[in-house]
């Protein structure tokens, strides 16, 4: 981290390291390149960063939008719509025309109600939208609950049981094109075995599938892939082989079958810190805090999800005390981190809260009529 020009910076901003994120999409297109038929969609809500963008667009990767506002940034950043897939289970007519009037590449529909209005509006176009269905797989994930999405109770997706009923549909509607099935199962997950079950899952219904003569083009897995929110520095980059080889050894691909990923945090998590200064180290009886100008309005990840970033003194090399590192906004939430073990802070220094690349700047507010927080890569 280039600690001179920080100095010359307002806090609080994220940095984005280019270097991380070159490294990191070079190690996905390499694992990527030893499976045939694999396409990575960058899940755009992870960091929707102009900047960022264009970097990835240039790798050759394409996107995964949740919303129309990602579709219309996607395409700012040069992406090409025939590479954007749209997943969500509350598209409006708006957000679904737009997508029809790009050409995206497919729509993830979830829900029978949904694929109706697409069939209709783009019958009133003279078009042919083209369709996944997201399937419930009823698989959990080790991860937060708040960010698990494939268990029946989550609001996502087509239940299993519905999944012929749908696929019939779609075959029978004339302005839509039916090309296989996309599954989410979470985020943040890092054992392997959790993605191994969920190709064992999409084994079973495609084996059901076929037995009914339906046949499968398009098979996407989604995103999920974790990063070592306690190892910025030892673990900069997500382990991609394991995570490509563990769908190469267990999901049966057919001959000519596509299998599409959604990769967000594990693409950009690891680049990302946020920098903020000390403002002041409050001496209180119980505890010692360092307040920084940074808050939750910034990063939300530790007061949403009880998340923690590591977070490093940049400028002080004095013995380590301990802190908690809170913001100065008005909530109890707003803390960084609990009994942190920093080089002695001073007003003035400069701390690197780490790994916050992926849900970071954007989803930062203006709570407390707070500026956003500007972002730098270099
Ligand atoms: C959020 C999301 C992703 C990306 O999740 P990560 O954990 O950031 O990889 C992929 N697909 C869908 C449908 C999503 O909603």
């Amino acid at each position: 981290m280039n600690i001179e020009r920080f100095k010359t910076l307002e806090t609080p901003f994220y940095y984005y390291d280019k270097g991380v994120l070159n490294d990191t999409i070079a190690a996905i297109k390499s694992e990527m390149s030893k499976h045939d038929g694999y396409h990575l969609h960058y899940a755009i809500k992870a960091n929707a960063n102009i900047e960022v963008l264009k970097v990835i667009q240039q790798a050759g990767l394409g996107v995964d939008a949740v919303s129309g506002g990602e579709i219309k940034q996607a395409l700012e950043a040069g992406f090409d719509a025939g590479k954007i897939v749209y997943a969500g289970v509350g598209k409006a007519d708006w957000e679904i025309n737009l997508g029809l009037n790009a050409g995206i590449f497919c729509f993830n529909v979830e829900s029978l109600e949904e694929l109706r209005i697409i069939n209709e509006l783009a019958a009133a176009k003279n078009k042919v939208a083209r369709v996944c269905f997201r399937i419930n797989p009823n698989v959990g994930a080790h991860t937060h609950a708040n960010i698990t999405t494939g268990l029946a109770e989550n609001k996502f997706g087509i239940a299993m049981e519905d999944m012929e009923l749908a696929i019939r549909e779609a075959e029978e509607l004339s302005n839509i094109e039916f090309l296989g099935l996309h599954f989410h199962i979470g985020s943040q997950i890092l054992e392997m075995d959790d993605f191994a079950a969920l190709a064992d899952r999409i084994n079973a219904l495609q084996d059901r599938l076929e037995s009914q003569g339906i046949k499968i083009r398009v098979i996407n897995v989604g995103g999920g892939l974790g990063i070592a929110y306690d190892d910025p520095d030892g673990k900069p980059i997500p382990d991609f082989e394991s995570y490509f080889d563990t769908y190469a050894s267990n999901l049966k691909q057919r001959p000519g079958q596509e299998v599409h990923f959604e990769l967000g945090r594990a693409v950009v998590g690891q680049m990302g810190s946020l920098i903020t200064r000390v403002l002041y180290v409050k001496h209180a009886h119980i505890k010692q805090f360092a307040i920084v100008d940074a808050g939750m309005s910034d990063l939300i990840r530790p007061a949403l999800y009880g998340a923690h970033h590591e977070i490093q003194n940049l400028t002080s090399e004095e013995t380590r005390e301990v802190y908690d590192v809170v913001g100065p906004i008005c909530e109890s939430s707003d803390v960084f981190g609990k009994d942190e073990k920093l080089n002695a802070c001073h007003r003035g220094d400069l701390i690197a809260i780490r790994s916050a690349g992926a849900y970071g700047e954007i989803m930062a507010c203006q709570y407390n009529c707070r500026r956003l927080p500007k972002a730098y890569m270099f």
